[in-house]
C-alpha cells in the first residue's frame, strides 16, 4: 500500500466528472486500499478518486468508532448514485482534504440514500444519517466535479476564496502533519 499525493484546489482534475468503473479488478482494489491509507495519513474521513488524480467513480470513508478495541467503520464505494435526500438539514463545519486547513459551516441534508457497488461489483443500497450522510454527499459531489465551497453561504465563500488567493492552501499543505486544526475529523 502507498500514500498518494492529494490534489489541492486549483488542480483542474477536481472540476472534472469521474467516469463509471467497469472493471472490478485487482487494480481497482489496490487503488481503494491506497486511497484508504492516503485518507488516514491525512486524518480525513472521506476521499474521492479525483482527489488523487484518478477520474474513476470511487470513494473511501471512515468514521470514528465507539469501541477503541474494534476497527473503525470504513469502506469504499464504486459508481455511487444518490437516490434520495431528506428535506431536513444538518448544520456543521465541513472541510476538504483538497482545501487543507479550511473549515466552514456547510448545510447538508440530514439523511441520504445511495445505490453503489462494492469493489467486487456487487450492488448495495446504503442509508446514511448525520456524519455519514455528509461524507457521502461530499464525495459524490467530488465525482461530479462539485466542491464544498460551492455549497457555502455567500459571505463564507467570499472569505474562503480570499484565503485561497492569499496562498493559504499551499502553506497549509506544506505544513500538513505538524499540528492539525480543530474539526479535522470533518475533512473530506
Ligand atoms: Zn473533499
Amino acid at each position: 500500500m502507498s500514500v498518494l499525493p492529494i490534489r489541492i484546489f486549483g488542480d483542474p482534475v477536481l472540476r472534472e466528472r469521474a467516469g463509471e468503473v467497469t472493471d472490478f479488478d485487482r487494480a481497482l482494489r489496490a487503488l481503494a486500499e491506497n486511497m484508504l491509507e492516503t485518507m488516514r495519513a491525512a486524518q480525513g474521513a472521506g476521499l474521492a478518486a479525483n482527489q488523487v488524480g484518478v477520474l474513476k467513480r470511487l470513494f473511501t470513508w471512515e468514521l470514528p468508532g465507539e469501541d477503541d478495541a474494534q476497527p473503525n467503520p470504513h469502506g469504499s464505494w464504486v459508481n455511487p448514485e444518490i437516490t434520495e435526500t431528506s428535506a431536513e438539514l444538518q448544520e456543521g463545519d465541513e472541510g476538504c482534504l483538497s482545501f487543507p486547513g479550511l473549515f466552514y459551516p456547510t448545510e447538508r441534508p440530514l439523511r441520504a440514500r445511495m445505490r453503489a457497488q462494492d469493489v467486487f461489483g456487487d450492488p448495495h443500497e446504503v442509508a446514511a444519517e448525520g456524519q455519514l450522510a455528509r461524507i457521502i454527499l461530499h464525495e459524490v459531489d467530488h465525482l461530479n466535479g462539485i466542491l464544498f465551497i460551492d455549497h457555502l453561504a455567500r459571505h463564507s465563500k467570499k472569505e474562503a476564496l480570499r484565503r485561497i488567493r492569499s496562498g493559504e492552501l499551499e502553506l497549509n499543505a506544506a505544513g500538513q502533519g505538524e499540528g492539525l486544526p480543530a474539526g479535522v475529523g470533518n475533512a473530506l
